[in-house]
Parts: C-alpha cells; sequence; structure tokens
C-alpha cells in the first residue's frame, strides 16, 4: 500500500513533519496553524471551509489577490516552453524583459538589475555588492553596516544580521562586528517636547554620530526600509530619508534601499523611494509584490554609475561572484511580467492611492477605543497598536499579560478576518485590489474584535 493512503489531516500532517518559520521548539508539534484549502480574490478559505479576508495579504505580498488566472496560464505556458535555464551561462526571454522592465519602472539610473529567490537573498545579494565593491576599490576597512534597531532585512546570515526585530531572544549567531544598530525613525513616539523636524534632527545627529566615532572610512552601507515593516510599521519623520541620503553621499556610504514590502504599489507607486520618500538610492531590493506572491522572486537594481566605479576597463578580474540556481528563473519572471501588466492595465497603483485615505479614516477613529494606542498607515499597509489602559505599569507588574495582538486576531478570525498579530498590535497589508467596502469591513470587523478582546480581558 502506498505511503500516501490514508493520511491524518493536513494540520496532523503539518506538524509532525514541518519545521515552520519561526516554529516554536520548545512545544514541538504543539502548534496548529491555520490550514488553508483555497483563496479567491482577497479571501481565504481554510480546510473547515471558513472564510477569512487576508488581512497581511500573504506576507506584504499578494497584491493582486488571489485566482489571478492569467499569472497561472502565463506560468504555466512558461513552464512548458522552458521551465528553467542556467544563469550561469544562458539567460531567457522573461529574464531579460523583466530586468527591462524594472529598469524603466525604477528611479533614476537604477538600470541593472540582478535576480534572487527572494528577499532574504536580495538582501544579502546587495550586501555582498557593497562589501565586494571596497574590496574591489582596495578599502577591505570600509565594511560597516549601519542599520536600524526594528529593522527586519531577511533570514540569511547577514541580513538576519542587519534585522533588529528578529535578533531579539534569538539563540542564532549573528555578525555583530559588522552591524551598527541607529535608534528607529519613530515619529509618532517622538519625545513630547520634540516637533516632527527637531526629532528628525536627532536622528540625524545621532548617524553622524556614529559615523565621526566609528570612522567614515570603515563604514561600507546604510540599509533602510522606507517605512520598517515588520518592525511595527514605522515611519519616519519628513526628510529623513533625504538626509540619510545626504549624510552617505558625503562619506561614500551606499545606501541600499530596501523596499522588498513597500515596492510594487504597496505605497501606492512602483517603488517608494522616489516617488514617497524623494530619494535615489544606490540599491534598491525588492520580492515580494513582483509576482504578487504567485512565484519566488527577488533582486535588487542599482545604479549604473556605481557599477562603472568597480567594472569596466580597468578593472580586469572584477567578477560579482554571486548567483543562485534560480537567479531569474524563466517561470517566476513569466509571472512577475504578467503581474505588472494587470497592475498597469487595472490601474492597481492609482486604486491604492485612491483608497488608502479612507482606510486611514476608518482605523484611524479606533484610537478611541481605550485599548488601541496608537493607529498608522502607509499605502496600504496598517498598524493599530493595543495596549493595556495602565499602560504605564507594563514594564513593571504587568510584564507577564498575554500579548494583545494574538487575542484580537482571535476575535477576528472569528469574525472573518485574518490579522497579522505583532505583540500588542495587529497588522494588515491587504491584497491592492481591496475595494473601498472591503477595507470598511476590514476596520469594522476590527473594531468588533478590540471589542470583544475588552469583555474578554474585563479591560
Ligand atoms: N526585507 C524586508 C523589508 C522584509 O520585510 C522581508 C520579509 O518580510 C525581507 C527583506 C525578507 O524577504 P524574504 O522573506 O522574501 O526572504
Amino acid at each position: 500500500m502506498s505511503k500516501a493512503t490514508n493520511r491524518p489531516p493536513v494540520a496532523d500532517l503539518a506538524k509532525e513533519h514541518l519545521i515552520q518559520p519561526w516554529e516554536p521548539l520548545d512545544n514541538l508539534g504543539a502548534e496548529t496553524r491555520l490550514v488553508i484549502d483555497h483563496a479567491e480574490g482577497i479571501y481565504l478559505v481554510d480546510t473547515e471551509g471558513r472564510k477569512l479576508i487576508d488581512g497581511p495579504g500573504g506576507m506584504w505580498c499578494v497584491q493582486l489577490g488571489y485566482g489571478r488566472r492569467e499569472i497561472a496560464d502565463a506560468m504555466a505556458e512558461q513552464a512548458m516552453t522552458l521551465a528553467y535555464n542556467t544563469p550561469w551561462y544562458t539567460t531567457s526571454g522573461p529574464a531579460a524583459e523583466l530586468a527591462a522592465r524594472i529598469a524603466d519602472l525604477t528611479p533614476g539610473d537604477l538600470n541593472r538589475v540582478f535576480f534572487t529567490t527572494g528577499g532574504s537573498t536580495a538582501v544579502d545579494s546587495a550586501l555582498r555588492f557593497a562589501q565586494f565593491f571596497n574590496n574591489r576599490l582596495g578599502r577591505p576597512e570600509k565594511k560597516l553596516i549601519l542599520s536600524r534597531a526594528s529593522a527586519y532585512h531577511g533570514s540569511t546570515y547577514l541580513s538576519g544580521s542587519c534585522s533588529g526585530s528578529s535578533r531579539k531572544q534569538s539563540d542564532f549567531d549573528f555578525f555583530d562586528d559588522v552591524r551598527i544598530t541607529l535608534s528607529d525613525p519613530t515619529t509618532s513616539k517622538r519625545p513630547k517636547n520634540l516637533s516632527e523636524a527637531q526629532y528628525c534632527d536627532l536622528l540625524i545627529d545621532e548617524m553622524e554620530q556614529q559615523i565621526r566615532e566609528l570612522g567614515p572610512e570603515r563604514i561600507a552601507v546604510f540599509i533602510a526600509e522606507p517605512v520598517l515593516a515588520s518592525g511595527g510599521l514605522i515611519i519616519p519623520p519628513k526628510g529623513y530619508h533625504q538626509r540619510c541620503l545626504e549624510v552617505c553621499r558625503r562619506h561614500d556610504i551606499l545606501y541600499i534601499s530596501d523596499e522588498v514590502v513597500t515596492a510594487f504599489g504597496r505605497m501606492g507607486h512602483w517603488f517608494a523611494s522616489e516617488s514617497v520618500f524623494g530619494i535615489v538610492p544606490d540599491i534598491i531590493t525588492f520580492a515580494k509584490g513582483v509576482t504578487s506572491g504567485y512565484a519566488p522572486l527577488g533582486g535588487f537594481a542599482i545604479s549604473e554609475a556605481l557599477l562603472k566605479r568597480v567594472g569596466g576597463p580597468g578593472q580586469e578580474g572584477s567578477v560579482y561572484s554571486n548567483g543562485f540556481t534560480y537567479s531569474g528563473h524563466p517561470v517566476c519572471c513569466a509571472a512577475a511580467l504578467t503581474n505588472i501588466d494587470i497592475m498597469e492595465r487595472e490601474s492597481v497603483l492609482a486604486h491604492v492611492r485612491d483608497v488608502a485615505p479612507g482606510f486611514f479614516k476608518a482605523l484611524d477613529r479606533l484610537k478611541e477605543l481605550p485599548l488601541v494606542s496608537d493607529v498608522r498607515i502607509a499605502g496600504l499597509m496598517a498598524c493599530v497598536e493595543c495596549d493595556y489602559p495602565d499602560r504605564d505599569l507594563k514594564d513593571g507588574d504587568c510584564k507577564d499579560r498575554p500579548s494583545l495582538g494574538a487575542i484580537v486576531d482571535k476575535h477576528s478570525q472569528a469574525l472573518g478576518l485574518f490579522l497579522r498579530p505583532l505583540g500588542d498590535a495587529c497588522v494588515m497589508s491587504p491584497p491592492l485590489i481591496a475595494s473601498r467596502e472591503e477595507l470598511a469591513r476590514i476596520a469594522e470587523i476590527l473594531e468588533a474584535a478590540i471589542h470583544a478582546t475588552s469583555r474578554e480581558l474585563g479591560l
């Protein structure tokens, strides 16, 4: 009899055989994750037949929603035409075409694209470029990486080392000798006596001071998400990125804008760096939304000017010896090309810019609830932060209280909305195609779930 017959239910198989990302190993196999059976539009349907709005849009990635036959067909056709080609010795139409397409969408002269398998490998490859760059320029001591406290840049050794948010309570090793931590630009929680502009001054002063103390000759790169996503949707003060870029330029420090989350429409633009924050960085990393999550793909776009400093005549022996078996995978690139076609045809970016203010208004009202301490939104990313009403005690007597995000998520799932709980916060990044009515429904369910949480906890 085949091993596959009479299998136990999916949830049990997962518990017995899967190692899930961020799996708690102290109680191995005990955690039951929602088993998704299928999905359509902005809705997930689990194996019990429950229909849930996909609040996090996959993991900030399902821009066009589920069930897009056109993307599936493009992938199937590409798989039959050319399922794979080695990027070491060959190239393919979809990879070359996608690189050209992305080069058209990126700001400034970022017209060269390197493909990877996802966001972590995009960040890793970009950071490795910075190391390579300085080695080629004969300054091997210029290697330090400036990053921010709650940044999330991925799960490889190097990208994880630059990710403050995932380092907390971690038993992994990190490259502690290369990463320098700067403060988060948490505008909404700045000291009460500071204006936004003064707060920005403070952050820039800190950056300058770190550079002075360490020596600009030792710092290779500054890496920053335009809006810190997994760190809890941290939105910087006005002018912050422009001023960081000025500082970097002055000290010949490369600026990597990590747009793994913010690119491909999440903030209503192809890329947020220039369109929202007014900067043309040296490198932009992307992943997630480039295929709307239909296939794994990432990469970075880089300026021609920068490449020329370590390439071209007089640079014999300069080889960027980094690559992946699946760099520029033709099926993934076909998915991305169709994804971009649909986004253009359906004016998805304009739709995001159109509906985001109403979504913000609906969520901002939740600040009136005693459990809600802050609401932040950037494009179609939102964070509703909850806190115990006696929050000032939290660092003392109340430390061991359960995280509110998980309780709100439990209630909101019962009402038809799947959330991403992050500690006490509820984070959302719904598919970009969500209608005004669907976004209003998200806010409505969230409000009811927060009320239910208050009742459950007697708050
Ligand atoms: N960079 C940012 C800003 C991210 O949010 C993430 C993932 O959430 C990554 C990089 C890593 O991407 P991936 O999980 O595709 O490796």
